[in-house]
């Protein structure tokens, strides 16, 4: 049967690296007999210029008959001065929570080809393949009251809320540990238990689900400790389990590690394998329009999407041996390139990943 993906580019250099992952996807239709349709849909501030709001009722719709989503990213400047209810990453907000996608999986894997492109030693990060997991529909992002005002002081003051219900904590914490289970059944949580009753709790219930895994080794460290750990020994870690706020920091920090944000994909999915793939870097206004973008992030995140959402791990592999191939072959981005290496644009890496996969095929 014919799957359909939504294909939501975005702002920035969201539709200059979407581009490039749907000239994969119609690689791996024309070579490989991959059926997929796709729809493209407008989201954050292009949504907004065009329809008033970041998310729009259409792309929601679309969003909720197609069989999975290809996101680019939202946001930028022009679009700051609105009010919070209207800005772009509302939009992303929205659509993460009106689909319930309330887990968030980012591999952190520093590929051999890009060692020279960390900022830290290679006996540091060589071979690192870190798994995050970051709840994404709940905690501070979300939580209720949230605002700004003026104190009795006369001050203005900004108050937001960070909680999570032992349900909301339960379910991602079982899908931590089932994905422990397919790696190295080793699961870290992290909280900071010792300061915020909400992740006091988020320890108590990630104990008690872990008694339903007795062959899962869990261990639990501060979010400030983590970041430290992370930058002084990330090969410690293996699959970590984390809240929304510090999964977004500890997850940037771990794609630097990696060499580049350009270079990490992300899968955000339902309690049924329903997701949407997203590169986990922003809209980059700084390079947009510039043609030097990194669209591997977002080709990353198509073949998570067909091992994920469409369990097609012949044509995940595909892809992911054609970056690879690619990489092999000296071909850089500007934003992991190293002396010795051929810097490309953001389509000359489009067109030399879509090469290597045609190749694979003779
Ligand atoms: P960013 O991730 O857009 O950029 C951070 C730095 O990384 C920039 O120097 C940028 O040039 C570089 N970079 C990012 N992606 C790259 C790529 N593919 N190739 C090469 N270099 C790349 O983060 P930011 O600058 O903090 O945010 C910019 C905008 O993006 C803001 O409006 C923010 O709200 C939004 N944002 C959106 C998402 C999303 O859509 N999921 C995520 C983060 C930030």
């Amino acid at each position: 049967m014919t799957k359909k993906i939504a294909v939501l580019p975005g702002d920035g250099i969201g539709p200059e690296i979407v581009a490039e992952a749907l000239k994969v996807l119609d690689c791996l239709k024309s070579e490989f007999g991959l059926r997929i349709e796709t729809e493209q849909a407008l989201i954050g501030g292009a949504a907004y210029d065009a329809k008033g709001t970041p998310f729009p009722a259409e792309t929601l719709a679309l969003s909720k008959e197609s069989d999975s989503i290809l996101l680019g990213a939202v946001g930028g400047p022009k679009w700051e001065p609105l009010d919070y209810s209207v800005r772009p990453e509302r939009g992303l907000l929205g659509m993460r929570s009106e689909l319930d996608l309330f887990v968030n999986l980012r591999p952190a894997i520093l590929y051999p080809q890009l060692e020279d492109a960390s900022t830290l030693k290679p006996e540091v990060v060589s071979g690192l393949d870190i798994m995050i997991l970051r709840e994404l529909t709940g905690g501070i992002y979300f939580g209720q009251p949230r605002g700004r005002r003026i104190n009795g002081n006369g001050e203005r003051e900004g108050f937001n809320t960070l909680i999570y219900s032992e349900s909301e904590i339960r379910r991602i914490a079982r899908i931590g540990f089932q994905i422990a289970q397919k790696r190295s059944n080793r699961l870290c949580s992290v909280d900071k238990a010792n300061v915020l009753e909400c992740t006091e709790l988020w320890r108590e219930v990630v104990i008690e689900v872990g008694k339903e895994y007795p062959d899962v080794a869990l261990s639990h460290i501060y979010v400030d400790n983590a970041a430290m750990q992370l930058v002084r020994n990330p090969k410690q870690f293996d699959v970590m389990l984390t809240d929304n706020m510090f999964g977004d920091i500890l997850s940037d920090c771990a794609a630097m590690l990696t060499g580049s944000i350009g270079m990490l994909p992300s899968a955000s999915l339902d309690q049924n394998g329903k997701g949407m793939y997203e590169p986990i870097h922003g809209s980059a206004p700084d390079i947009t329009g510039k043609g030097i973008a990194n669209p591997i992030a977002t080709i990353l995140s198509l073949a998570m999407m067909l091992r994920y959402s469409f369990d097609d791990g012949a044509n995940a592999v595909r892809v992911e041996k054609a970056v690879l191939s690619a990489l092999d072959s000296g071909f850089r981005t500007a934003d992991i390139y190293s002396a010795g290496t051929r810097r490309v644009g953001t389509v000359e890496m489009g067109d030399a990943i879509v090469a290597a996969l045609r190749t694979s095929r003779q």
